[in-house]
């Protein structure tokens, strides 16, 4: 195992009842790096974020996050990563400071530590006017930004991102991986499923997943390279081309 792994699984699998939704997957990731997690739907993208989140138990294989396994060990996981999922919502009744108030109470950080790290994290992402507004009242690229900021507000190692930037304009997205890099470039490890393929570009490297399996596994350059494509979208299309599920 390369010692700067922070997530490494080998043969992980999960089956429900005779479906194999994902079926021996082996990879690691280092600290600090932008993993991207590539899939068309239902290959099983989610189903193995949760596994590797300590919410969902492995039929079979192991894995390590943040130094802990995860099939005996996914409350210890728990503390020391965040996981915004696609269902991930916000509290629209209660203003931004009050969201991130709550986030830091439901991830047990220190009352004295809560102020002045929401102060932190709203001066870094460029929240300072909108600190008193209902999230309801929020645009929607501000909604991304305050959830990953929900979502790191206990400073994780591991930040696991299923979709972030789905259903939202260009510019907001770009806006966004914004966020994501400054956030690589002071150590966290970003672990981000996105089916926008122009954003595969920007992270480090990238897996793809067919049918429940990982298909390919490289560094954006690499894969283009070893496929002869000019674009992501060109390598996700010959690699995916005998999916089953999906679209
Ligand atoms: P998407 O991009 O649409 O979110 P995904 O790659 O995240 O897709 P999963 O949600 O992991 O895919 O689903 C993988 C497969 O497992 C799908 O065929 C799905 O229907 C199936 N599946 C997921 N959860 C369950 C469950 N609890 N019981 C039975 N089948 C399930």
């Amino acid at each position: 195992m390369d010692e700067n792994a922070v997530i490494s699984v080998k043969d992980l699998t999960k089956r429900f009842g005779s479906f194999t939704a994902v079926d021996r997957i082996s990879f690691e990731v280092r600290q600090g790096e932008i993993f991207g997690f590539l899939g068309a739907n239902g290959a099983g993208k989610t189903t193995a974020i949760r596994m590797l989140c300590g919410l969902s138990r492995p039929t079979s294989g192991s894995g390590q996050v943040a130094g802990y396994d995860i099939t005996s060990q996914p409350e210890e996981i728990k503390r020391r990563i965040g996981y915004m999922s696609q269902k991930f919502s916000l509290y629209e009744d209660l203003t931004v400071t009050e969201n991130l108030t709550l986030f830091a109470t439901i991830y047990g950080m220190d009352r004295k530590l809560t102020g002045p790290r929401i102060g932190e994290v709203s001066a870094t992402l460029g929240m300072d006017g909108m600190m008193n507004t209902l999230a309801r009242d929020i645009p929607v690229g501000w909604k991304q930004k305050l959830a990953f900021a929900a979502t790191t507000i206990h400073r994780p190692e591991i930040v696991f991102l299923d979709e972030p930037t789905g259903g939202v304009d260009p510019l907001t997205r770009r806006k966004f991986w914004e966020i994501i890099y400054r956030a690589s470039s002071e150590g966290m490890t970003v672990f981000v499923t996105t089916h926008y393929l122009d954003e595969a570009e920007y992270c480090n490297r990238i897996s793809i997943m067919v049918d429940g399996h990982i298909e390919a596994l490289d560094s954006p350059a690499r894969l283009k390279k070893r496929y002869g494509a000019q674009t992501i979208d060109e390598v996700f299309r010959i690699v995916a081309k005998d999916a089953r599920r999906g679209d």
